[in-house]
């Protein structure tokens, strides 16, 4: 069984830009929905093993995908969110980031042009890919489509409707801007320092 994580600020801390009944939905309904079926999803292939019973396992498998990465993407998204306080990349993931990117504006405005173009349902990410030894950003469809495998997502901004609809209808690119006010980066600090061990 996996247990709900704390939301790490109340939920009215994030507001004006991202306010407290978005907030309220995304986390108590949403997320929590997206625990629950990772735990009936594991349930059921506990009994499929047990039964011995695999006419199902196409779908299990698939819903494992998508409500487990559905819970993880959202875990991260809450957690690289915070108050609007001043926070920045650490002197090595700017670093990396100039690298990478060219300069910090460069990686922020393909970070934001890039979440603008995500198709219906899905997520932007800026991720660390082991194996290039290198920062990308990727698109993701649903929560489970379209990845590099074994990469280290380390800034997650969710682009389903439901993230931002209520507060910004369907002026995707003001939810993306006012996203970039309460960018926890301590934690995305934290994330890139395990990352790159
Ligand atoms: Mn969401």
């Amino acid at each position: 069984m996996i247990k709900m994580k704390e939301l790490p600020y109340p939920l009215d801390a994030l507001e004006p830009y991202y306010d407290r009944q978005t907030l309220d939905i995304h986390y108590n309904t949403l997320y929590k929905g997206y625990v629950d079926n990772t735990n009936k999803t594991q349930e059921k292939l506990s009994k499929a093993r047990e039964k011995g019973n695999f006419e199902n396992i196409k779908c299990l498998e698939k819903d494992l995908s998508f409500f487990g990465s559905g819970v993880i993407l959202h875990e991260l998204f809450f957690e690289n969110m915070g108050p609007a306080l001043p926070t920045s990349p650490s002197t090595s993931l700017m670093e990396q980031i100039i690298k990478d990117f060219g300069s910090y504006e460069k990686f922020k405005e393909q970070f934001t042009e890039s979440s603008k173009v995500v198709e219906a349902s899905g997520w932007n990410l800026l991720v660390w890919v082991p194996e290039f030894k290198k920062l990308e950003i990727l698109q993701c469809e649903k929560h489970q489509n379209l990845t590099l495998w074994g990469c280290k997502p380390l800034l997650v901004l969710d682009m389903w409707e439901h993230s931002y609809f209520l507060q910004y209808k369907t002026k995707r690119p003001e939810y993306i801007n006012a996203f970039w006010n309460i960018v926890n980066w301590n934690e995305v600090n934290r994330r890139f320092a395990i990352a790159i061990l």
